[in-house]
């Protein structure tokens, strides 16, 4: 399995900015050995996956959201269902980053819901968690990461899928984000070992098949070492994925997984 290299755009850029990036995405997707997904904001979704439908052959970046509702419609302004995405061509969806944790008071009850809904119709959740900078400095980050992990992760979160996608955990410090601030690489290691260790607990052998991402001021820079930790499989990249050269250096950073992250075997 390649690594998963994710762009999230959250809110910037207007539609032509979003367009021209999609478009530089695409172009220059072609030679570079990792999947690639970029995560505009929903109103830029349907011109994003129109630009890259356009691309060259071999360009293949998938196309992904930030949120969803965990219902599949109903009363719920300003919402965006699952159902919805997957209308737009979207194929996998960012949830519980920690953004929407503090600022939209989501918690793992919520996240796991709109995991749930995710998996309902198809997409493909990447399901965000991490601690904040006091819960590190009281040494309470693996504790904080195995509980969101126990709350938000719903049954058949590891199942094999007909489609080939996959879903994945993102393992984002919260001080880290943003911030040009990076865990040590032992620091990633370690927390990358126990999300691994948790998984396992949790869905047994098919926790060994879900990509563990890393989040958090990844930068070209950077990339190569922090994409190089055991049980990486893949970064989430904020800032860094707004420009095309630098998300695509990230992405020639990235490694063949092996048998790190073993796909789980033929499905029933
Ligand atoms: C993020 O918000 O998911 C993120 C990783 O941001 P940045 O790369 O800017 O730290």
């Amino acid at each position: 399995m390649r690594q998963l290299i994710a762009g999230n755009w959250k809110m910037h850029g207007l539609s032509a900015d979003a367009v021209a990036l999609a478009r530089a995405v695409r172009d220059g997707a072609g030679g570079v050995d990792a999947d690639l997904l970029v995560c505009p904001p929903f109103l830029h979704i349907p011109a994003v996956a129109a630009a890259l439908a356009g691309g060259p052959e071999g360009s293949t970046v998938a196309l992904g959201a930030q949120d969803c509702h965990q219902a599949a419609q109903g009363a719920h302004t300003g919402d965006v269902s699952a159902p919805m995405l997957v209308d737009a061509g979207v194929t996998h969806v960012i949830l519980g980053h920690s953004e929407r944790r503090q600022n939209h008071h989501e918690i793992d009850e919520v996240v796991r819901e709109k995991t749930e809904a995710a998996l309902r119709c198809g997409l493909a959740p990447i399901v965000c968690v991490g601690e904040t900078d006091a819960q590190r400095n009281a040494g309470q980050e693996t504790e904080v990461v195995g509980w969101q992990l126990a709350g938000s992760l719903p049954q058949g979160f590891a199942d094999p899928r007909k489609d080939g996608l996959s879903c994945a955990v993102a393992y984002e410090p919260v001080w880290a984000i943003g911030t040009g601030r990076t865990p040590t690489l032992e620091e990633v290691a370690t927390m990358h070992a126990f999300i691994r260790e948790e998984l396992v607990r949790q869905f047994g052998a098919a926790g060994h098949g879900i990509r563990i991402l890393y989040g958090g001021s990844v930068k070209p820079a950077n990339a190569k070492e922090l994409l190089a930790v055991p049980h990486v499989g893949g970064a989430l990249v904020g800032g860094a994925s707004l420009k095309a050269e630098d998300f695509l250096a990230i992405a020639r950073a990235a490694r063949d997984l092996g048998d790190e992250v073993r796909t789980p075997g033929p499905w029933g």
